[in-house]
């Protein structure tokens, strides 16, 4: 089937940050629309992200280029072409011809790559998890984030995400779980006079300063809840720790001190040894593969320790990660590479390597559901898309436990 359209506009992210938003439609007629997010901690070697630097307009972050760019140069070479992923993600790249997608953007190239992944699945009357699947689909498990800190709130924790993973059976119930969790931390913060107000990723934003803090509140809610912290419901961070490092120091600003990656390696171990931590995202600056894998050496075989920054969700910087037997796990984020088809060959990439996947939303997002569909499609094992609170996360999960119940008839 051809391409008969392709429209581009900007729309708003959750956080009021314009964004880009296409809709593409086929020759019968057939239409999908998809939007691209947004990060805030980014990775340094994350594809660009094109913004207008239009100081009169959205404090410069409007996208009117990258909409241009869709609707000039994209819709020129598409239009009339047999919509095919591989094809439009390779016309995309060449178009593009840089390293970095600093010339269309990578927000342009992604709503397209992913509005074409829409069509063909309503192409084939498909689900989008039904079309994109080629072995067995699964229901990732949920690392939902309940406390921010670090970039994403005004508090003053160093650690930018505390999430709960419910490990228990079935979409719904873990979600149930997240949010009883939730609202009984709610209820804690409230009777100890802490603020109840949330960040960008819908997690509560108190302010505390230390993370063991944090930490033992999240126990405390997990109880009070009635589940089994350890046994039931597990944690996660994202440490983030580009944002904390201080380059002329070479350490890392945590809890009120300045810790080198030695102290930060020890420190970790502490929090592994005390709380039921399954995994820490970025625990050193995304440079430091060294530290990255002695800790994996040490730890790796009970935590997974991720790289967001480290990767980018780009094969080959994977590839530097499992050269160096740093990390044992790999955040994927459509909008750090670009095209649906450099995204699939990172998993593949992941997998066969024995990485564990873990889908991610952005800080800035849409209402745009289709992680919920990869992971599932993918077969990837879990999903972090933020808290059981505003409507943005809310919709993620909403998508997943529609899809357990279509899976179930
Ligand atoms: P970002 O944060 O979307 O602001 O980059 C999410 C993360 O670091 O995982
Ligand atoms: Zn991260």
């Amino acid at each position: 089937m051809n391409i008969k359209e392709i429209v581009a506009r900007e729309i708003l992210d959750s956080r009021g940050n314009p964004t880009i938003e296409v809709e593409m439609t086929l020759a019968n007629n057939i239409s999908a629309v998809a939007s691209v997010p947004s990060g805030a901690s980014t990775g340094s070697k994350e594809a660009l992200e094109l913004r207008d630097g239009d100081l009169s307009r959205y404090n410069g972050k409007g996208v009117l280029k990258a909409v241009e760019n869709v609707n000039t140069t994209i819709r020129n070479a598409l239009i009339g072409q047999k919509l095919d992923q591989v094809s439009v993600d390779k016309t995309l790249l060449k178009l593009d011809g840089t390293k970095n997608k600093s010339n269309l953007g990578a927000n342009a190239m992604l709503a397209v790559s992913l509005a074409s992944l829409k069509c063909l699945a309503k192409l084939q009357n498909k689900e989008l998890f039904e079309y994109i699947t080629y072995g067995k689909v699964s229901l990732p498990i949920p690392m939902i984030n309940i406390i921010n800190g670090g970039a994403h709130a005004d508090n003053s924790l160093d650690v930018q995400e505390f999430m709960i993973v419910p490990i228990i059976k079935g979409e719904a119930k873990r979600i149930q779980a997240a949010s009883e969790i939730f609202h009984t931390l709610k209820n804690i913060l409230k009777k100890k006079g802490l603020s109840t107000g949330v960040g960008d990723e819908g997690g509560f934003a108190p302010n505390l300063s230390k993370t063991t803090e944090a930490l033992d509140l999240i126990l405390d809610a997990i109880n009070e809840a009635n589940y089994r912290p350890g046994k039931e419901v597990l944690i996660a961070l994202d440490v983030a720790a580009s944002e904390i490092y201080d380059k002329e120091s070479n350490a890392y600003k945590i809890d009120g001190k300045l810790l080198n990656s030695n102290d930060l390696v020890k420190y970790y171990i502490d929090l592994v040894r005390n709380y039921p931590i399954i995994s820490i995202e970025d625990p050193f600056e995304e440079g430091d593969f060294e530290s990255l894998a002695v800790l994996t050496k040490l730890i790796g075989s009970k935590v997974m320790l991720v790289g967001d920054d480290y990767f980018c969700t780009n094969s080959e910087l994977l590839e530097e990660g499992i050269k160096s037997n740093a990390g044992n796990a790999i955040l994927l984020k459509a909008n750090q590479i670009g095209t649906i088809s450099e995204m699939t060959k990172t998993i593949m990439v992941a997998k066969k390597n024995n990485y564990k996947t873990i889908i991610s939303h952005r800080s800035g997002e849409t209402e745009d559901t289709f992680i919920a569909d990869l992971a599932v499609g993918f077969g990837i094992p879990f999903i972090k898309t933020g808290s059981v609170c505003r409507g943005e996360r809310i919709a993620k999960y909403n998508r997943l436990m529609k899809i357990e119940d279509i899976l179930n008839k």
